[in-house]
């Protein structure tokens, strides 16, 4: 990718005010995810879709999909009254990058507040192609879910992809997945993104393998990593959820390789507020009292 984020953009403050990226910002920095994006070009084995994306998002919730134009009067609300968010945030209910609303939002929202940080969550599966339009869209800081590097491990994560007009299963849909999530992570990095992994730990299945995963974003400078615990759902519905401490455990054998998010409060992809303290589920009273 030839475009770059624009040299002017203060990357240190944008993370520093970044609830995600920042564990000081979270209490006191909120973001805003709005829900545009319905559609998914994969299927992954812990997903159902009946819910939101849980890639980002907690499952067994379904947020209300809005249009971009309602998408930017949601901001214009809150923003006016929270002015404590600074993050501005597309992250489903489906994968951001398979809806073209998605586009229209940010650019929306880029037009109207400029100074608020875009930020976007994808599963990586189109991140090569979209990159020029993601960097235009003034996107600073990116979410990539990545699972495995290994394809034979990622082909027992996701059941099939549709990618360029096609379904593809197994290996095949596998390798192409791996190839793509690293290729754009690689390229984002490049074209000067804030890149944040998020991994979901399914033991028997990943567990061994994502110190795996945390050595090769090391070598491809992403900036963080969040390691989230598998919610036994859709085909994974008979399986173990990791212990805490498994799940810390696995977090310290990442630490020496990436940076680790130990704060994710698994959002729903219509959540504003600060993290923890979701806005959107409150009553008028209670979010009157959080006004600042
Ligand atoms: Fe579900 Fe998200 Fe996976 Fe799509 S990317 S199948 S919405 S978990
Ligand atoms: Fe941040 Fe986790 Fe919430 Fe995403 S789900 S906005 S990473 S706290």
């Amino acid at each position: 990718c030839d475009i770059q984020v624009s040299k002017g953009e203060d990357m240190k403050r944008i993370i520093a005010e970044h609830p995600c990226y920042s564990k000081d910002a979270q209490h006191k920095y909120g973001r805003i995810h709005l829900a545009v994006a319905p559609k998914c070009n994969i299927q992954c084995n812990y997903c159902d879709r009946k819910f939101d994306c849980v890639n980002e998002s907690r499952p067994g919730v379904t947020s209300e999909v809005l249009s971009p134009q309602e998408a930017l009067e949601k901001t214009r609300q809150v923003l006016k009254e929270y002015p404590f968010i600074k993050v501005v945030a597309v992250a489903g209910p489906g994968d951001p990058l398979a809806n073209d609303e998605t586009f229209e939002t940010l650019s929306l929202i880029k037009e109207e507040f400029p100074d608020v940080t875009l930020c976007l969550s994808t599963n990586g599966l189109v991140l090569p192609e979209k990159l020029p339009d993601i960097i235009k869209s003034g996107v600073t800081t990116l979410t990539v879910t990545l699972n495995a590097i290994d394809p034979e491990i990622q082909a027992k994560i996701v059941d099939h992809i549709r990618y360029q007009g096609k379904v593809y299963r197994g290996l095949e849909a596998a390798e192409i997945m791996v190839r793509n999530q690293l290729e754009g992570i690689r390229a984002a990095v490049g074209a000067g993104l804030v890149i944040k992994i998020n991994t979901v730990l399914i033991p028997g299945i990943n567990d061994r393998h994502v110190v795996e995963v945390a050595k090769k974003m090391n070598e491809l400078g992403v900036y963080i990593m969040n390691v989230m615990p598998l919610i036994c759902q859709a085909r994974f519905a008979d399986m173990e959820p990791p212990s805490p401490a498994y799940r810390q455990e696995v977090q310290n054998s990442c630490e020496p390789y990436v940076q680790q998010m130990r704060h994710c409060r698994q959002c729903r992809s219509d959540a504003f507020g600060l993290l923890g303290k979701d806005l959107s589920q409150m009553s008028e009273e209670r979010r009157n009292l959080i006004k600042m």
